[in-house]
């Protein structure tokens, strides 16, 4: 599904030059789980934006697919995020002024599905979530719990190729933090290729393989 090649990320800040990303290579089978983890500044994020083609690499290849993604045209790699990836973040990233289905119906309203099915797809992601009762509510008046629930539903609504997810349990109580992994697992049975950062060990034990990075290199 995913090949990573001589994956190399340097951040520039004035004269000083940041390595971040030193060298990585490594192959995503289709349907995988892989869980990314390793300490706080280790690369993680930086290393999830490169592959869910949020930013660019300073230079190395990433294929999805059979598509070699440093082909893609600012256009064709904007459409390609919108139909074949999706994302889940720590914070939820919810628009605040919609409510949980508008939230959830945008991205595919934005892909040129109409209303109506879009908002028949949103309910249905969103029940499978299990927040068939919460369609109308405002993410302000949502659980955390609830609110990353209705990221995952956003995120999954368009049948992505590959979910990636940046630890997205890490704001939620534990309890709160299962229900949520336990969605990502479902979602991993179904088939779903799943990419996630995690600092807690524990999940990263639920993983068909874990990633683990030490100062921008995979150990
Ligand atoms: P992790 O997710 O593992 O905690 P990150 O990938 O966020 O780590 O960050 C890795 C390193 O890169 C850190 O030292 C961080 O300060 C630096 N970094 C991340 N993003 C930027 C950026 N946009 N500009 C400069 N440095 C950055
Ligand atoms: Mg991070």
């Amino acid at each position: 599904m995913i090949k990573v090649k001589n994956l190399v990320k340097k951040y520039q800040s004035g004269d000083s030059e940041l390595s971040v990303l030193k060298d990585v290579s490594f192959d995503v089978k289709s349907g995988e789980l892989l869980a990314i983890t390793g300490r706080s500044g280790s690369g993680k994020s930086t290393l999830l934006y490169q592959l869910g083609l949020l930013d660019h690499p300073t230079s190395g290849d990433i294929h999805i697919g059979d598509i070699d993604t440093d082909q893609l045209s600012p256009d064709e790699r904007t459409n390609f995020r919108l139909k074949e990836l999706g994302y889940v973040f720590q914070d939820y990233a919810l628009i605040p002024e919609l409510t949980a289905i508008e939230n959830v119906a945008l991205p595919l309203i934005m892909q040129g599905q109409k209303t109506s099915e879009a908002n028949t797809k949103a309910a249905r992601v969103l029940d499978k979530v299990g927040l068939k009762e919460r369609l109308h509510y405002l993410p302000s008046k949502l659980s955390g719990g609830e609110q990353q629930r209705v990221s995952i539903a956003r995120a999954i609504g368009h049948n992505p190729k590959i979910i990636f997810a940046d630890e997205p349990t890490a704001n939620l109580d534990s309890e709160t933090a299962k229900t949520v992994l336990n969605i990502f697992l479902e979602l991993h049975k179904e088939g779903q290729t799943i990419i996630m950062v995690t600092h807690e060990p524990e999940y990263a034990t639920l993983a068909d393989r874990v990633l683990t990075l030490s100062d921008g290199k995979i150990l």
